[in-house]
């Protein structure tokens, strides 16, 4: 007897990375194999020297096909067998591993916006909705569109076994949420580009697209972000690593070197309207969602918890923005 093994792994599309996937047989108990792919497809290798090699690295039940059968997450190696320039998994790695004693915990918030054709779903075929106000964790066919392709998604993370904590209807039509976390660095990040590939692939199957764009309808519309919750366990334990956590954020050159690699086209989310701050200026408080780093009021009152970045886009690579902010606040809370 055979299972169906569905190996996923992330392009070298620029300047926002896609998923791909493909099938592969094998034998009842075999081991999953290194596999290869055609990288010139794939913008991660030119045509005369096109191999590229799949290494598993998370695997799942895969909610789709059922059975034994599974999904599994690669890192994309070149022959050589150094990681390809793509592959941000590897970067990740180390930074985890050198900050491991400080037992990071992130919680990630993904926004999303189904899209029908051209236009959001739910969005008329001449002008516009009614503006926001009423869609944010609504209820009704006049202000919720594709509910059962997200109870589906749901159902379909929690059958992979995912770290999915949790879903909510977003502040514009269409728009959605899902949270995956809390989980390490390595883990979030890997259950957040599983849970994006069933995402596509669930809606897939209702004739809906799903979309990461972080500003997918211009104008007076919300854009899509992923906020990033972040915790140590010095930060889970007192106040004060709180505050360091959040002043070392905005220290010197950090607050480019993080938006810059908070997904593309940030400078046109975080523009300080929309309960956002603008990209280029940082700044923390409690329960302030027009900051770049929110305290929630409960961190304050119970003086120990988590900080939220509000600035990452819904478009981020995961393994990019958590290794950042192990590094930078992993650094401060060091010493
Ligand atoms: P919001 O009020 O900003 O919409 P959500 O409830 O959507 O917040 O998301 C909060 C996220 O914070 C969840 O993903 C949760 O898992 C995460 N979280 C909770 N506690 C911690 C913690 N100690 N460290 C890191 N993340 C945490
Ligand atoms: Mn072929
Ligand atoms: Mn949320
Ligand atoms: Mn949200
Ligand atoms: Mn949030």
């Amino acid at each position: 007897m055979t299972y169906k093994a569905e190996y996923i792994w992330i392009d070298g599309t620029t300047p926002t990375a896609k998923l791909r996937s493909k099938t592969r047989i094998l034998a009842d108990g075999a081991e999953l194999p290194i596999w290869g792919f055609d990288g010139s497809s794939t913008n991660q290798a030119e045509g005369h020297a096109s191999d590229r090699v799949l290494k598993p690295v998370a695997t799942f039940a895969d909610p789709i096909r059922g059975g034994e059968d599974k999904l599994v997450l690669c890192e994309v190696f070149n022959i050589d067998g150094t990681p390809h320039e793509s592959n941000t998994r590897a970067a990740l790695r180390e930074v985890a591993e050198k900050f491991a004693d400080q037992e990071s915990l992130f919680g990630i918030e993904q926004e999303y916006t189904f899209f029908q054709g051209s236009r959001p779903l739910g969005f008329p075929e001449n002008g516009f909705p009614a503006p926001q106000g009423g869609y944010y964790c609504g209820v009704g066919a006049d202000e919720i569109f594709g509910r059962p392709v997200v109870e589906k998604h749901l159902e379909n993370c929690l059958a992979a076994g995912l770290g999915i904590s949790g879903i909510n209807a977003e502040v514009m039509p269409g728009q959605w949420e899902f949270q995956v976390g809390p989980l390490s660095p390595l883990d979030v990040s890997d259950h957040l580009w599983v849970a994006r590939w069933l995402l596509y692939r669930t809606a897939e199957d209702f004739g809906v697209s799903a979309t990461l764009d972080p500003k997918p309808a211009k104008g007076d519309w919300n854009g899509a972000g992923a906020h990033t919750n972040f915790s140590t366990k010095k930060m889970r334990e007192s106040y004060d690593a709180i505050i360091e956590a959040a002043e070392s954020l905005g220290r010197d050159d950090k607050p480019l070197e993080h938006i810059k690699n908070y997904g593309s086209g940030v400078e046109h989310r975080l523009t300080g309207a929309h309960e956002t701050a603008p990209w280029n200026e940082y700044s923390y408080g409690v329960s302030n969602r027009g900051a770049s780093v929110r305290i929630p009021w409960q961190v304050e009152v119970d003086q120990k918890g988590y900080i939220e970045d509000r600035r990452p886009n819904a478009n981020i690579d995961p393994y990019v923005v958590t290794r950042l902010i192990v590094d930078t606040c992993g650094s401060a809370l060091e010493k």
